[in-house]
């Protein structure tokens, strides 16, 4: 059976190509999206232009018409999504989508390092595995995916790794999900559990600040305002922070700003191991967060889509807990 695919392009490097300085630049015309000919008398693609922006210029604002995309393609009996898009804010997006989609039909995201005219461009072969594994029944039911490499990521998990290298897209602590072969995808592992939440809007004013050694508590006390809807602190190790923050964290969360904990590390998940000052334990019970498994850039996506969907107080605290599992 024929599959109907939306391929939905929003920019980034697998749109732009380097001009005769070197220098990769976005082009008026997206050439991935004049590629109609993929996988011809499997898939009838579908194509929507959305945006042309480099992902640095991506906002919740323009993920939210994403998703409210899909949804309305979803409606019309859309088998399958492709979305291309810069790789900077990718992960972020992506998240998202998986966030706030129903998860019934394959969403998967994708794009390139290379720009279209670069010797050993990934970008038409990146979109090619993409739309093949939205066209997977065996990819129903994954949340939204992260296809770049040859690999099958979570958007959950999956983050950018390296600033130009091919590979740049890992999912530290729990890998990739799957392979994707020469005409379809290989699964060896599935996530347990899915968070979704439907949202119409998007708050603004949502923070993410990364701890490092004598941080006090200056940066925090600019958040300490009417307008902070809620930030995310990439704390140390397992989930700590100096003892020089606790004053002005306390005086957020005084405020009602509801703080998210994880870590800063590359690998693991926050704990409130530690019983000193400023250890996670004491953080805990002061009323920060415990988030585990995401990095600070995804629960911030997270943060951002419960609050949107009006979730506070232990709602919140159990929606920002469940990322592992
Ligand atoms: N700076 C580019 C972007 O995110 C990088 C890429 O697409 O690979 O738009």
């Amino acid at each position: 059976m024929v599959k109907k695919i939306l391929a939905i392009h929003t920019g980034g490097t697998i749109s732009m190509s380097q001009n005769a300085q070197g220098e990769v630049v976005p082009n008026a015309k997206n050439p991935i999206a004049q590629e109609e000919t993929i996988l011809a008398g499997r898939v009838q693609l579908i194509t929507d232009e959305m945006f042309n922006l480099p992902s640095p210029h991506m906002t919740p604002v323009e993920m939210l018409k994403i998703k409210q995309r899909i949804d309305q393609a979803e409606k019309e009996g859309i088998d399958g999504v492709v979305i291309t898009h810069g790789t900077d804010t990718l992960e972020e997006t992506a998240y998202f989508l998986d966030l706030t989609l129903p998860n019934t039909i394959p969403v998967v995201v994708t794009g390139a390092m290379r720009s279209s005219n670069e010797v050993g461009t990934d970008g038409l072969y990146n979109f090619r595995s993409a739309i093949e594994v939205a066209a997977d029944d065996a990819s129903r039911g994954n949340g939204a995916m992260v296809v770049m490499n040859d690999e099958i990521h979570t958007a959950r998990y999956v983050t950018k790794t390296h600033t130009t290298n091919v590979a740049t897209f890992r999912t530290p602590t729990f890998g990739p999900i799957g392979i994707v072969a020469k005409n379809h995808a290989i699964y060896f592992q599935k996530l347990i559990d899915q968070d979704t939440c439907d949202i119409d809007h998007v708050v603004d004013h949502v923070y993410l600040i990364k701890a490092y050694a004598g941080m006090d508590g200056s940066l925090f006390d600019f958040l300490d305002n009417d307008q902070t809807a809620g930030v995310v602190i990439e704390g140390l190790g397992a989930g700590n922070l100096p003892p020089q923050t606790l004053p002005a964290i306390q005086r957020l969360l005084d405020r009602q700003i509801p703080l998210v904990l994880v870590s800063r590390c590359y690998n693991g998940v926050a704990e409130d191991i530690y019983d000193y000052q400023g250890g996670g334990i004491e953080l805990r019970k002061m009323g920060l967060m415990l988030c585990q498994g995401l990095n600070g850039q995804k629960a911030r996506i997270k943060l951002l889509v419960g609050l949107s969907a009006g979730l506070q107080g232990d709602d919140l605290k159990q929606f920002l807990s469940t990322a592992v599992s």
